[in-house]
């Protein structure tokens, strides 16, 4: 299958096998984004989809886990979604983890019925763009959800047998705040129990709705050492267990894209100047992470 757009995956999803079953975001509204920019979003014939699952099937392809795309494949219908996981579980039996990137609304407009029958079809983890335990923050990056109803749709998540990962962004608040949203995530993070989180530390594509912000003085960037800390302090105040990674990237503003959505992808790897990866367990690594980011630092 021909891949359209630019390929983003959390980094636990590296082994996976990536089935595209839409292009694009349907949302494609958030202020720091320009992953899918260029792309109007739709969904993937069904026999499109069948024909990727044959082909796998055809070369030998035993795939344990399979990551479903493209930015929110979860909007997609429970009807579609659940003929979508009858062809993999008639092309593809081995498979034991379906996941994808889901809205907050996206799972607001499934049932709880709906919900524990996609859990119960190996549909069990679902990566949602939390961003911010600040609501303003949320609310100025023009985000589709705020932290309650977060809470609540991770609560009908994991009621169902359904768990999360998180994606955040240190420096989404921006300069000088990274301590308040250092606390407020961390706060988040330890009520809602995600399994894994993602941190893309904040940065501003000029093609943007936030880089023209940025130009016009609405926002001021927190700076890569702001942003280092503030994961510093986040490290420190989540009191739950979880697989942690976090990103921050020095890069030539004037031609990167950004790199919050497109870290992993080779056309923005020409525009790196330095970055720091930290990847832990937490709290088993934690000394291990916090010694790292203070060599960055
Ligand atoms: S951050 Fe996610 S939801 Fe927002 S526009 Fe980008 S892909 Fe869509």
């Amino acid at each position: 299958m021909d891949y359209e757009g630019r390929i983003c995956r959390t980094p636990g999803e590296r082994g996976s096998f990536k089935l595209p079953i839409s292009v694009g975001c349907p949302y494609n509204a958030c202020a720091f984004c320009d992953l899918f920019k260029d792309l109007k979003y739709r969904e993937l014939p069904i026999d499109q989809i069948e024909a990727e699952l044959v082909r796998v099937r055809d070369v030998g392809g035993t795939p344990k886990r399979i990551m479903l795309g493209d930015g929110n494949a979860f909007h997609s219908s429970f009807e579609r979604l659940s003929d979508i996981i009858g062809l993999i579980e008639k092309y593809i039996p081995s498979c034991e983890l379906i996941s994808s990137d889901a809205s907050v609304p996206s799972i607001a407009s499934k049932t709880d019925d709906e919900l524990a029958w996609l859990a119960a079809h190996h549909y069990t983890l679902l990566y949602i763009g939390v961003e911010s335990g600040l609501d303003d923050v949320l609310a100025f990056m023009n985000k589709d959800h705020d932290n309650a109803e977060l809470r609540r749709q991770v609560a009908r998540l994991q009621a169902a047998g359904i768990e999360f990962g998180a994606h955040i962004m240190t420096g989404a608040a921006g300069a000088g705040r990274s301590d308040e949203n250092a606390r407020a995530t961390a706060q988040l993070i330890n009520e809602t129990h995600p399994v894994s989180v993602c941190n893309f530390s904040m940065g501003i594509a000029p093609a943007t709705t936030l880089g023209a912000w940025v130009e016009e003085g609405r926002f001021e960037p927190a700076s890569r050492q702001e942003c280092l800390a503030e994961e510093r302090l986040l490290l420190e105040l989540i009191d739950i267990p979880l697989r942690f990674e976090g990103f921050h990237f020095d890069y030539d503003r004037e031609n990167a894209n950004c790199p919050s959505c497109t870290g992993n992808t080779a056309e923005f790897n020409d525009f790196i100047t330095d970055w720091t990866h930290t990847a832990g367990t937490l709290p088993h690594d934690l000394g291990k992470l916090l010694a790292e980011l203070d060599a960055a630092s």
